[in-house]
């Protein structure tokens, strides 16, 4: 078994529902459902014994102890997170809480858990801590695209949160001999992507008849990755990589913001018409983000060399695939505007 944290969101559930088509190897999946973790993402594995879910805070030291004891997994691939640079512009908190504080208490539970295993299982151990290109900071147009070894310079408090657990995952190995892997990721983007970032808020408020904000002058300039090639390269790093190393991921797609909301709107016009006009003419420029990162690029050769992974999807089909996915979902859209799958959460899985 392996223990997934933060598989209800957006790419821990696609990892989820990839794992049990993939594999026969069960998943324990703990996630605390903040408003971003969504079972819905997840309900073609109900009844399916490979999938065991348990509303948990990774803060909660004990807690994760007292599962690591009773499930024994082989691995931990670490997902969960606050994720969205606007919420951590407007509320710091949570970011620290759960990206460093949660980190660091997974850390010590994986320790404990670690420490105790028989020679081969503690050798075999892994801790895959999933992370972001945005700890590299902000790349001008020219400047190569980050690598393994480029300096940490995050510019935000999530990204700031996301180095801090980086760090820590590192001293853990280093300090411990805990066998950890860290992968560093672009953009991902996909079916089950949370209607507050940049894809899904374009797609979803252009069929809503409703404005698409670009932020500043839309030429901030983002690497692209299918979430399914992500997913693909978790496993790759989790099957293949060495413990204590580093992997970039990416998707070789590097596009400014303004770009793929074109590219959006082009398709939607095309799948999806307006009665009248094209969906670019809902698109607003608004007030830029504060500090906001002006180009991110990643290097993805090593995990290329060394562990043979590459993505399949290029942009142009991995996004087709999604506004594919957007358009023929309206009800998993519909539920998580409303609200209606909190109340649902709150009514199936209130047993915390
Ligand atoms: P998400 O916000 O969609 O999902 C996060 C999940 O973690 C949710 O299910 C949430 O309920 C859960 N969670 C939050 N706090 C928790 C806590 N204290 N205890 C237990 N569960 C908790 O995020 P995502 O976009 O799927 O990102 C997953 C991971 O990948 C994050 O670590 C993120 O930093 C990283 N990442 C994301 C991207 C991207 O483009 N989305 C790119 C690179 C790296």
């Amino acid at each position: 078994m392996i223990l997934v944290t933060g598989g209800a969101g957006f790419i821990g559930s696609n990892f989820v529902l990839d794992w049990v088509a993939q594999s026969d190897e069960a998943v324990l999946n703990v996630d605390k459902l903040s408003y971003a973790g969504n079972l819905r993402n997840l309900s073609a594995l109900q009844g399916d014994e490979r999938h065991v879910f348990v509303r948990e805070d990774i803060c909660d030291q004990d807690a994760i102890a007292a599962l690591l004891n009773k499930y024994k997994p082989r691995a931990i691939v670490h997902f969960a997170a606050e994720s969205h640079v606007d919420r951590s512009i407007r509320g710091p908190r949570d970011f620290i809480n759960t990206n460093i504080n949660g980190t660091f208490s997974l850390l010590e539970a994986a320790r404990g858990y670690w420490s105790e295993l028989p020679g081969q299982e503690q050798r075999d151990f892994r801790f895959l801590h999933v992370s972001t290109d945005e700890v590299y900071g902000s790349l001008s147009a020219g400047d190569a695209s980050f690598t393994e070894t480029t300096a940490y310079a995050p510019n935000s408090p999530y990204s700031a949160s996301k180095a801090a657990s980086d760090h820590l995952v590192r001293s853990y190995h280093h300090t411990y001999g805990l066998p950890t892997l860290t992968t560093n990721c672009s953009n991902n983007y996909g079916p089950y992507h949370f209607p507050e970032k940049l894809i899904p808020l374009i797609i979803t408020n252009a069929r809503a008849g409703k404005s698409l904000p670009i932020y500043g002058d839309g030429q901030q300039v983002r690497d692209w990755l299918y979430v399914g090639d992500h997913c693909a390269a978790i496993r790759c790093v989790l099957d293949k990589g060495m413990p204590g190393e580093v992997y970039n991921i990416g998707g070789w797609n590097e596009k400014a913001n303004l770009d793929v909301v074109h590219i959006l709107c082009d398709m939607l016009d095309r799948m999806d018409p307006k009665k009248s006009g094209s969906y670019r003419d809902q698109i607003t420029f608004v007030t830029d983000r504060p500090g906001h990162d002006r180009r991110y690029a990643i290097d993805a050769s090593k995990i290329e060399r060394e562990l043979g992974w590459r993505p399949v999807e290029t942009f142009e089909t991995g996004i087709e695939r999604t506004v594919q996915w957007y358009l023929a979902h309206q009800d998993w859209v519909a539920d998580v505007q409303s609200g209606d799958y909190l109340k649902w959460i709150e009514t199936n899985y209130n047993q915390r």
